[in-house]
């Protein structure tokens, strides 16, 4: 097809929006459970039931269906902000001067400003049918706690948000989106809960941790029966709900005879990733398509490339299930200079499986080059990039850029999870010359490791 058919974005009608998740496990060999720590036995669904509500919990533990209806309730949720566009970098691809064609699905066109905003409509949905009244989380950067804020608004669920106590003094005005849209913000290690207090006690001023925040939400979740907990990454029903970024990739791609050749996406803790190449890896696992699937992590944190595939917490206070995934240890804490997102320990058990049977690769990049890359793509196509989204710009550009050498015209489609108005702090940094590289050491990477339980089935 002649390059200027195919137009600059490619919109689906209200009507396409997918009427159904696409469940990638229903066609990998099933990853290995959850298990509780107390019995080192799988999950069960009463196990999980104080936490999370009912609906997610018979989603997570779904391995067999391939498809999964989106209530109409959620679809209507969906239609304030999506079909999401999918663009063809034509702007960016003349700058590079490459003969491969470029596309990107851009999450960032909600107020949250990312993808987080499709799983949060979800599980609030259920929450609410499910006659709860209220829900807990944590949030550091602050997107999926917005996210989450504006589907409690919506639905009308009460809302108390644990956020890490620096990003909430670095961040304040996340912290005021959050509360316009009525949600409670507290800023953790906090006084309203036992994890709380012990860290206060234990280390007056602390500014928080991602592992507190959570072991807070999931705390007050437990004081009240019609209270659950939320989580925005990782766990597979998180994954499930962000493949209608896939799909509707796909059925715009599909409109004008396109199979991408390479599919990139940035990788914290799964979600984006696992969502978006979930129908195109389940044609593949079906001998469908060819198509390379690549995860993109920053140097300072990187749990595919350099982790170690075992059960871990999925918190560093060591209150959750346990899962098998590639992990640094949940006690691992990225270096203090690393800007970019992407700081999760540990990934999600479908990427993990994944990537362990060579079904997809992972790379990992330093952050001066994603913001190289940040500053070309908003220069080029206008959109100030998230830059967690900017690993996955750098990686298609490097792509794009080898086509150069190779005269190949390949199909690269790559996710653009968010924009970046929230990390001014980062941009300030790159543009003051003041960010640098943090490659942690096999040393540094040595005490992560040693945080992950010695239990038998690690053995
Ligand atoms: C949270 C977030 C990510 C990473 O989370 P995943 O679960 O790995 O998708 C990436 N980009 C943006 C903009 C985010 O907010």
């Amino acid at each position: 097809m002649a390059k200027t058919e195919i137009p600059y974005k490619i919109y689906l009608e209200e009507k396409e929006i997918p009427k159904y998740w696409y469940n990638v496990r229903a066609f990998m060999t099933p990853h290995p459970p959850f298990m509780n720590p107390a019995t080192l036995k799988p999950c069960t669904a009463d196990d999980l039931r104080p936490v999370f509500c009912d609906e997610v919990i018979e989603q997570e533990l779904n391995f067999t269906d391939p498809y999964i209806e989106i209530p109409e309730e959620i679809r209507n949720f969906y239609k304030m902000y999506r079909p999401s566009p999918l663009v063809r970098a034509y702007c960016l691809e003349r700058a590079l001067n490459t003969p491969a064609e470029i596309y990107y699905k851009f999450e960032g066109n909600n107020t949250s400003g990312s993808h987080k905003l499709n799983s949060a409509a979800a599980q609030v949905y259920y929450a609410k049918k499910q006659g709860l009244k209220s829900l807990t989380t944590e949030t550091g950067a602050g997107q999926w706690g917005t996210a989450l804020a504006m589907a409690a608004a919506y639905f009308g669920l009460d809302l108390t948000v644990y956020m890490v106590k620096v990003s909430s003094e670095q961040k304040p005005y996340r912290k005021e989106v959050m509360r316009t849209y009525g949600a409670t913000v507290v800023p953790s290690p906090s006084n309203t809960t036992n994890a709380g207090r012990k860290l206060l006690e234990e280390y007056p001023g602390s500014g928080g941790s991602l592992g507190c925040a959570i072991s807070e939400a999931i705390e007050k979740a437990l004081t009240s029966d019609s209270c659950r907990y939320v989580l925005g990454s990782v766990l597979d029903h998180v994954l499930l709900h962000q493949s209608i970024i896939g799909i509707e990739a796909k059925t715009a791609l599909d409109k004008y005879g396109i199979t991408p050749d390479v599919i990139i996406g940035c990788a914290g803790g799964g979600s984006n990733l696992g969502g978006l190449i979930s129908p195109f890896m389940g044609d593949k696992l079906q001998g469908k398509n060819d198509i390379r699937f690549i995860a993109v992590e920053p140097a300072s944190c990187p749990s595919l490339t350099r982790g170690k595939y075992v059960y871990d917490f999925c918190d560093s206070a060591k209150t959750t299930p346990l899962a098998k995934m590639y992990t640094l240890g949940c006690g691992f804490m990225p270096s203090a200079n690393h800007a970019g997102g992407l700081r999760y320990h540990g990934m999600s058990p479908v990427v993990s499986q994944l990537y362990h049977e060579k079904k997809m690769e992972a790379v990992t990049v330093e952050q001066t080059k994603v913001f190289e890359a940040a500053v070309m793509f908003a220069k080029t196509e206008g959109i100030l990039p998230a830059p967690e989204s900017s690993h996955a710009i750098r990686v298609a550009m490097d792509e794009a850029i080898k086509c150069k050498q190779t005269g190949e015209k390949k199909k690269i489609l790559f996710g653009l999870t968010g924009t970046g108005y929230f990390d001014l702090a980062a941009y300030k940094q790159y543009n003051d010359g003041t960010i640098s590289d943090n490659i942690p050491t096999d040393a540094d990477l040595q005490k992560g490791f040693a945080t992950i339980p010695d239990f038998p089935i690690n053995n």
